[in-house]
C-alpha cells in the first residue's frame, strides 16, 4: 500500500479523506485506515459528499429506507448540516516530495483523439463547478420544474459529474440554495438532491445491487441477449429519434439527459428485452458522471426491479415521449443531424412520413437513417407477458 509511504516520505503524520459509499471502496478504506493507524499514522475519514450519513436517515424502528417519500420525510427532520469551517489561509508543502513519474509519462489520454469534444464541452474542477451552480441557482432553478423535462432546453443544472467526483459539495449547494430559492426544500431541484442521497442510502444498505436485482423475482426475468440490438442502442440507430439522439448525446458528450435516460433504458429493457445490467455497463462506460448508486438505483427503478421502481408495465413510449417533450424536434435535430430536414410533425416517426416528405428532406428509410428496430406494440405486449409468466412462477 503507497499511501503509508507517501505519507511518511511527505513528513505527514495524519491522512484525512472524504468517504464513499461503493462497497469496494468501503472495503479499500477499511484496508487503508488500518494500514495507516498500524503505521502509527493518524486517520480519519469524513461525510463530504452527502448530506446526512446513510445511517443517520433511518426509519423511527431503526431500519434503513426502500421507498423515497418517507426517507425524504426522515432526510428533512433529520437534517443538520454543520456550518462550514472557513478556507484555511495556508497549506504547508512538505520540505520535499517524493519522486515521482510524471502525469503524463503514464500515457493515460487515449491514441485516437475521441474525446475531443467531451473535453471542450466540459469544464473540470471546484471553480467552474462552483461557477456552474452559482448561475443555475441565480436564474434557472426558478424554471427548473417545467424545464427539466425539456432535453433540447437548457434546463438542467448539468451538476452530476462535480457532485460525483467532490468537486462541489452537496451540503454547499444545499446551503445556497436555502438561501436563493424559495420554499427550497420543497422545490423539484432540492428533491433531484435527495433522490441523490436515496440513492446512495440504499448502495450502502443493498449492496449488491449493483449487479443483482432489488426484488429477487427478476432473477427469473426472461431476458432475450442480443448483441445486433445492443449494438444498435449503442451506436444510436434504432430507428427511434429520441433515443439515437440521446445515445449519440451521451457518446459526445459522457452526459445525456435525465428524461431522455429513461426512454432509452425503457426501450433496453422493455422493447428489446435486454438485461438492464447490460444498459447499466454501458452507461458506466460512458458517462462522464456514472455513479454507482445513481445508476443502479435509476437503471433499477426503470427495469421495475429496485427501490421505489416504477412499475413494470409502465413502458416508454419513445414516439409519443419524442412529441411530448420535444415537441419541435430540435433535441433531435442536434443529434440525429440525418433527420434534420424533416419538419415536426414527422421528426419522432419518421418510418411513417410521406414519402415526398422523407425525399425533400433527403431521408431514405433504411439507408440514411434506420427503420425501428422492433414493433413497439407488440415488443410492448410480448414484455408484459414476461412479466406477468415471472410473476406467476414460484
Ligand atoms: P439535475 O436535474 O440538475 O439534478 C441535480 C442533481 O441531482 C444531479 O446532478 C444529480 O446529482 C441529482 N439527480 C438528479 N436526478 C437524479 C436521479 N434520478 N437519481 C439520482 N440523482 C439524481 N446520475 C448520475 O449522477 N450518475 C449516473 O450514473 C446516472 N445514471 C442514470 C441512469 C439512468 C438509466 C437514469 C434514468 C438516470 C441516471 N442518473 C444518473 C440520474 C440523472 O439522469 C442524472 O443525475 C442527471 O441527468 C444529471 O444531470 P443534471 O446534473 O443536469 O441533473
Amino acid at each position: 500500500m503507497l499511501l503509508p509511504r507517501i505519507a511518511r516520505d511527505t513528513g505527514a503524520d495524519a491522512v484525512y479523506w472524504n468517504r464513499r459509499y461503493e462497497p469496494a471502496v468501503i472495503a479499500r478504506d477499511g484496508a487503508l485506515k488500518g494500514a495507516l493507524r498500524a503505521a502509527d499514522l493518524g486517520a480519519e475519514s469524513f461525510n463530504g459528499s452527502l448530506l446526512a450519513e446513510p445511517w443517520d436517515v433511518r426509519s423511527p424502528s431503526d431500519k434503513p429506507y426502500r421507498m423515497f417519500t418517507p426517507f425524504r420525510r426522515r432526510l428533512l427532520e433529520r437534517l443538520q448540516l454543520p456550518p462550514a469551517l472557513s478556507t484555511p489561509r495556508k497549506l504547508t508543502a512538505p520540505p520535499a516530495w517524493p519522486a515521482a513519474r510524471a502525469l503524463d509519462e503514464l500515457e493515460l489520454m487515449p491514441a485516437i483523439p475521441w474525446h475531443e469534444r467531451m473535453q471542450n464541452h466540459w469544464t473540470p474542477g471546484e471553480t467552474a463547478a462552483m461557477r456552474r451552480a452559482r448561475k443555475f441557482l441565480a436564474s434557472r432553478v426558478r424554471g427548473y420544474a417545467e424545464s427539466r423535462n425539456l432535453p433540447a432546453d437548457d434546463g438542467t443544472s448539468a451538476l452530476s459529474p462535480h457532485l460525483h467526483f467532490g468537486e462541489l459539495s452537496v451540503r454547499q449547494l444545499w446551503r445556497w440554495g436555502e438561501r436563493s430559492t424559495k420554499g427550497w426544500p420543497e422545490s423539484a431541484f432540492a428533491s433531484e438532491l435527495i433522490w441523490r442521497e436515496f440513492a446512495h442510502h440504499l448502495l450502502f444498505y443493498q449492496p449488491r445491487t449493483p449487479l443483482e436485482p432489488l426484488d429477487p423475482q427478476f432473477e427469473k426475468f426472461e431476458w432475450r441477449t442480443s448483441k445486433s440490438h445492443q449494438k444498435a442502442w449503442q451506436r444510436g440507430l434504432t430507428g427511434f429519434p429520441i433515443v439515437d439522439a440521446g445515445m449519440r448525446q451521451l457518446w459526445a458528450l459522457g452526459w445525456m439527459h435525465n428524461r431522455v435516460r429513461m426512454i432509452v433504458a425503457s426501450l433496453l429493457i422493455k422493447n428489446l428485452r435486454q438485461p438492464w445490467l447490460d444498459g447499466a455497463r454501458w452507461f458506466w462506460d460512458t458517462l462522464v458522471d456514472a455513479d454507482l448508486a445513481n445508476n443502479t438505483l435509476n437503471w433499477q427503478w426503470t427495469a421495475g426491479c429496485g427501490a421505489d421502481a416504477a412499475p413494470y408495465f409502465r413502458i416508454f413510449n419513445p414516439i409519443t415521449q419524442g412529441q411530448k417533450f420535444d415537441p419541435d424536434g430540435d433535441y433531435v435535430r442536434r443529434w440525429v443531424p440525418e433527420l434534420a430536414e424533416l419538419p415536426a410533425d414527422c421528426i419522432h416517426e419518421p418510418h411513417l412520413a410521406p414519402a415526398t416528405v422523407l425525399a425533400a428532406a433527403n431521408v431514405r428509410i433504411g439507408k440514411t437513417y434506420p427503420a425501428p428496430r422492433v414493433n413497439l406494440k407488440t415488443s410492448r405486449l410480448e414484455a408484459l407477458e414476461a412479466y406477468r409468466s415471472m410473476r406467476s412462477m414460484r
